[in-house]
């Protein structure tokens, strides 16, 4: 009898967190580990449904007050600093669903790619700032990492399915004329760059298509969250920066494209639902039923695409640029992008000072090549440090 399969999921609480729990619930699956911060009731709660032999939280104080709620059900609690990393360690996960947000997700991401598990990535972050350490140690673990963002989704199933016939690993790069990224455009989509700049923190809050986190909905609106996608794109394909466009699409339908190099185009189209990527990821390469509804076409009727406003929206070109300069400059855009959408949501600067920061960020940092973990901790340091400087001035 084959041996039931283990999943871990990291960052539990949140948006994909709850989704991913949710698709687990019909995953012939056991729960090895949960991992959360920022919402420890809901956490006890995740536990006691879900019994996982571990959970992890990132202090000592959250774990203690973890244990006060619980009853005794056995599930073991780790806290402090290293405690998600030793919970990855410990598990003995063959699945493990990425979905904590921001640079937390680094050291967890590097850790899962230690197992030899397959990482259903969610966290951006880690792939945008230490991809490249990410696949080293993925060759070395013989681990493999399957994108769970919408349009990555989008994109690997559109590359799987390509060369199905042949295996079940994504195309060669060598096919690929383009990838063609999709975008809804977010709330703003059509504002010119003064209209823009009136927009507060609640209209930027209020996103169309997606229900997601604070900061990646700011993200999604300035377009950021987009020029961090072309970034992971080019990363996780292994394809050239001008193989990679952005289109906007703002009913969502389809979730990206490929163009193979004898000009034919493969798109992926689904109701936007996170949860569809989440199974995809868990259950690759075969497809399991899911009981859904099918896509209407005639009730969509239209759907429509766009060239993005970059004048309006330069988020994108600062993100094409920190990706040509290479080495730190990555890890330190998402730092400076952090810390813009922070001073925005707190009213020190307006909507369109986000992209403007970030991009005067960047040409203050020292950009310098990633060799370590550390490397990409001090570069976001500095970012930090320098975007907090322009704020001040
Ligand atoms: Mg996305």
């Amino acid at each position: 009898m084959e041996k039931t399969k283990k999943a871990a999921v990291l960052g539990s609480t949140g948006s994909v967190g709850t989704q991913a729990l949710e698709a687990l619930k019909n995953i012939d699956m056991e729960i090895a580990l949960l991992t959360g911060g920022q919402n420890i009731s809901l956490l006890a709660k995740q536990i006691c449904t879900f019994r996982p032999a571990l959970a992890a939280v990132p202090t000592k104080e959250a774990a203690d007050r973890l244990r006060q709620m619980l009853p005794d059900i056995g599930t073991r609690i780790l806290g402090g600093g290293s405690a998600v990393c030793e919970g990855i360690r410990e598990c003995g996960a063959d699945h493990i669903i990425h979905a904590i947000s921001g640079m937390a997700g680094i050291p967890p991401a590097l850790a899962a790619a230690d197992t030899g598990a397959r990482i259903a990535m969610a966290n951006k972050e880690a792939i945008i700032a230490a991809g490249h350490l990410i696949y080293d140690r993925l060759a070395k673990s013989g681990g493999e990492l399957i994108p769970v963002d919408s349009e990555h989704s989008a994109i690997f199933q559109c590359l799987t399915a390509a060369d199905a016939a042949n295996s079940h690993s994504p195309a060669d790069p060598a096919k690929i004329r383009r990838i063609i990224l999709t975008a809804s455009g977010g709330p703003f989509f059509g504002k010119t760059l003064a209209e823009l700049s009136a927009v507060t923190p609640p209209m930027a809050l209020a996103h169309p298509t997606w229900k997601m986190g604070k900061k990646i909905t700011i993200d999604s609106a300035t377009l950021m969250n987009k020029g961090f996608e072309w970034i992971e794109a080019c990363r996780l394909f292994g394809v050239q920066g001008d193989q990679v466009e952005v289109v906007i699409h703002p009913q969502s339908i389809i979730h990206s494209m490929v163009e193979y190099i004898d000009t034919s185009v493969l798109a992926q189209m689904s109701y936007p639902d996170m949860a569809d990527c989440v199974r995809y990821a868990l259950h690759y390469p075969q497809r399991a039923p899911f009981d859904g509804p099918s896509l209407n076409f005639a009730a969509v009727g239209t759907l429509t695409f766009h060239t993005p406003d970059e004048e309006a929206f330069p988020s994108l070109k600062i993100a094409r640029q920190a990706w040509g300069a290479g080495g730190c400059a990555p890890a330190a855009l998402i730092a400076a992008d952090e810390i813009a959408v922070d001073a925005f949501l707190s009213d020190k600067i307006s909507f369109t000072d986000i992209p403007a920061l970030v991009g005067e960020t960047l040409a203050v940092c020292s950009i310098y090549p990633v060799k370590t973990e550390e490397d990409i901790y001090e570069a976001d340091r500095a970012a930090r440090a320098a975007a907090l400087a322009q704020i001040k001035r």
